[in-house]
């Protein structure tokens, strides 16, 4: 019997899905949101995933229910659980990746070090926390922040006036401005029947609020730290209820501890190296995973994977004509593209590199990547 996957959503997550559900002979659907979408290849409904009919529709001609993003709204997600569609993963577990406060509350229960946080509710409440942090604190909208944006470092309350006005009342987060080495980042897949598996932790480079560059395993880490990232990730998504594929952003800070910085589940950006440099990659590892199929191995293949992303891509260009020059230049490079218009600061694509030395990896994917500037 095939085994049939529908994925909410049409971007890239579920475009670099399509790939190992035909290796694995996984019949894969994806809701899209609009027509000629990165997935659109596997798009077969377009449709709005915030109306419940669209999605239990949608729900009807596969065995299981996942997702691009996290953005479906819970009742929504109720709805499929209550008509029995298994989801994966499920409203109880999303709610913790929609809402940045239900997040921090729950990771401070389990016990998980994360930074000083605070929900406040307006600038008198901002202000007390500001005095207890040196002066100085990052704020978050709770919900529908992403890449960098409803992220902002404040000095003064002031600042997010208009967010307290614009979430009328709600509480916003107040989190300790956190002076870290580098950032990293911890993937685990979990099973519905509870089987997971760890990717070794990974570094992350972000710029503008944006991933820019991926190095795995994460330079110079130690056994300790892997291990540590590791028993982290698998505890939250364990403690969380997570299926499928979990994503921890984690600051490592300048006196060695790691911090929870945010939680994704589904397949993440930090983990588009394990494409080319990991036994299974993370997309092959979501749709076992959501399945409730036994996991891949997590190794890498090779001593080090760099991936660097494509953002923006060349204006006013088709991605695919700079194409040739890039793989002439580049046979190392693996590239690979979203199918999205180019625009600036938008990922289009990525590069990923594998090899024995990390410097030559990152020179590489550096190199190749520049070719779609
Ligand atoms: P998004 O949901 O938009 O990805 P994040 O919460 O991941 O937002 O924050 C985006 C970036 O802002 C992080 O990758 C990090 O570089 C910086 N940042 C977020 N929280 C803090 C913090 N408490 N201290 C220092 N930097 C932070």
């Amino acid at each position: 019997m095939t085994l049939r996957v529908g994925v909410i959503g049409g971007g890239q997550l579920a475009r670099m899905m399509i790939a190992p559900a035909v290796e694995l002979g996984v019949e894969l659907s994806v809701l899209a949101e609009g027509e000629g979408m990165s997935a659109a290849l596997a798009a077969t409904a377009v449709g709005d995933y915030r109306d419940a009919g669209t999605v239990l529709a949608f729900a009807e001609r596969v065995d299981v229910v996942t997702f691009d993003h996290e953005h479906v709204p819970q009742p929504v997600l109720r709805a499929l659980v209550e008509a029995g569609v298994a989801v994966h993963p499920g409203p109880d577990a999303l709610r913790f990746a929609q809402d940045k406060l239900v997040m921090r509350r729950r990771l401070a229960e389990l016990g998980a070090p994360q930074p000083d946080w605070a929900a406040v509710s307006d600038t008198s409440e901002l202000r007390a926390f500001l005095d207890d942090h040196g002066g100085r604190a990052v704020v978050k909208t709770p919900r529908g922040g992403y890449d960098g944006k409803g992220v902002k470092v404040v000095s003064r309350p002031e600042e997010v006036a208009d967010w307290f006005a614009d979430f009328g009342g709600e509480a916003l987060l107040a989190e300790e401005l956190v002076v870290f080495r580098r950032e990293l980042a911890q993937q685990v897949a979990r099973r519905p029947s509870g089987g997971m598996a760890a990717y070794p932790v990974v570094e992350t480079v972000q710029r503008d609020g944006v991933c820019a560059e991926v190095l795995a395993p994460a330079p110079g880490a130690s056994e300790k730290l892997v291990e540590v990232a590791a028993r982290l990730g698998m505890s939250i998504a364990d403690g969380l209820g997570v299926t499928g594929m979990l994503a921890v952003e984690l600051f490592e800070t300048e006196d060695d501890r790691i911090l929870v910085n945010e939680l994704a589940m589904r397949p993440h950006n930090s983990g588009h190296w394990t494409q080319d440099g990991a036994v299974t990659s993370q997309f092959e590892q979501h749709l076992r995973a959501v399945l409730d199929l036994p996991l891949g191995a997590t190794d890498p293949t090779a001593d080090a994977a760099v991936m660097v992303n494509i953002l923006g891509g060349p204006q006013g260009e088709e991605i695919t004509g700079r194409f040739a020059a890039a793989m002439d230049a580049h046979p190392l490079a693996r590239i690979h593209t979203y199918g999205k218009a180019p625009r600036p600061g938008r990922k289009v694509g990525h590069v990923n590199v594998t090899g024995d030395d990390i410097d030559e990896a990152v020179y590489e994917a550096r190199a190749a990547a520049a070719f779609f500037d």
